[in-house]
């Protein structure tokens, strides 16, 4: 009880840990079925798992939404601010709490987008499956991060278990050619009538002007598309309120397939019902579905992969796998953020990772329960301290003359 009175925070979160394990989902769950897939695992490498902690609310900071971002930034750094002032001590203590806590929420909002760290990979059992990306940007997009390079793009792919990516700069094509680390292929993506339409083929420059007078020129653009040989799909989430009664005459223009995850923060906010919508009409129409990682060079982890099948067409051709935590986004409001968001974090995870939560509080609450004298300041000084104070202990035997 005395315990529970002095570390209510360590205690607490060893209980959130447990308690979430009653409700655990998978790491990794095909969108289509919301199953874990049989044939493809998330592996974290021992770096990642030893400090879980640290990933796994990088992670959960990378895959918010952007409304819940927002509320996720404005909660934590407030309620933090407003724990220093409350604190016991000096105002100016107090002051300094107030601020060094909404300061650290903030840098680590800042690792997750920049931190260089490990990360999990998707690694597929059938090696005739590919793992794809189908959309992603380079600097030559004017919002892709400055210096991002097409290598650069390939090694965060690779790291992450990516045999191959498409590139898909606003308006800039990509010919494809390279193929170490990972393959990169020919892409392009265009935005016309407020409809983002990520083209899958080696195509020459396209003028976005005469389709972008209304939703059927912007239509017309799937046939010239299939002209020049390439495919057009679709990315719905980022902006899929635009078009959304317009679906069955995207399919009748041609579309060839819809995106139904994608992971920028404005994408993850796409709802499962209307997910759940695209994915009927496309299975019906066996066209295709697929995730992206809409990555522009800022964070270090995707939110989906998709393993593609090479002897298969439409529908069946390829298989979104995504993290839940993201795939949840678009279902909870953004004023739950601050609390609904470590939830599901804690929800998803692995019992090596809970393990290793349990063993860093564990850690923690130890170190900060040995008994200080008056006047020590906190630091493992009190360790040293308290292991020289034994020694001379046991320099004084007894008989031996006492100190004067
Ligand atoms: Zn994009």
């Amino acid at each position: 009880m005395n315990l529970l009175r002095r570390h209510p925070i360590a205690l607490g979160l060893i209980l959130l840990v447990m308690l979430s394990a009653l409700t655990q989902v998978p790491p990794l769950v095909d969108v289509a079925s919301g199953a874990p897939p049989p044939d493809a695992d998330l592996v974290r490498p021992v770096l990642y798992t030893l400090f879980a902690p640290i990933e796994n609310v990088l992670d959960a900071l990378t895959f918010l939404s952007r409304d819940r971002a927002l509320t996720c930034v404005g909660v934590w750094t407030s309620a933090l601010a407003v724990y220093g002032l409350l604190r016991r001590g000096t105002p100016r203590r107090r002051l300094v709490t107030a601020v060094l806590g909404p300061a650290a929420f903030l840098l680590l909002c800042v690792s997750a987008v920049l931190l260089p760290r490990p990360v999990p990979a998707l690694v597929a059992t059938d090696s005739t499956l590919t793992v794809i990306d189908y959309h992603a940007h380079t600097a030559r997009s004017h919002d892709g991060r400055r210096g991002w390079t097409l290598m650069d793009l390939a090694d965060w792919h690779a790291d992450q278990g990516f045999g191959a990516s498409y590139v898909t700069d606003h308006r800039v094509p990509f010919a494809g050619g390279v193929e170490d680390p990972i393959r990169l292929l020919p892409g392009v993506e265009l935005s016309v009538y407020d409809q983002h339409v990520v083209v899958l083929g080696d195509v020459a420059p396209i003028d976005p002007g005469p389709f972008g007078r209304d939703t059927r020129a912007m239509l017309g653009l799937f046939g010239e598309l299939h002209r020049q040989g390439a495919i057009g799909l679709a990315s719905l989430p980022e902006y899929w309120v635009h078009h959304w009664d317009d679906l069955d005459a995207f399919v009748a223009a041609g579309v060839d397939g819809f995106e139904i995850v994608n992971c920028s923060p404005r994408g993850l906010a796409f709802p499962t019902p209307a997910r759940t919508r695209v994915l009927r009409l496309a299975g019906a129409r066996d066209l295709l579905v697929v995730g992206a990682s809409d990555n522009h060079g800022w964070g270090k982890v995707t939110c989906v992969w998709n393993l593609s099948s090479p002897s298969a067409h439409g529908f069946g051709a390829n298989r979104v796998l995504a993290r839940p935590i993201a795939v949840a986004q678009g279902d909870w409001q953004a004023w739950t953020a601050a609390y609904t968001q470590p939830w599901l974090m804690f929800t998803s995870l692995s019992w090596s990772e809970r393990s290793s939560w349990i063993t860093w509080i564990l850690v923690i609450l130890i170190y900060r329960a040995v008994p200080r004298r008056g006047g020590d300041p906190t630091g493992i000084g009190i360790l040293a301290r308290s292991l020289s104070l034994k020694i001379l202990k046991l320099k004084r035997l007894p008989g031996a003359p006492s100190a004067p």
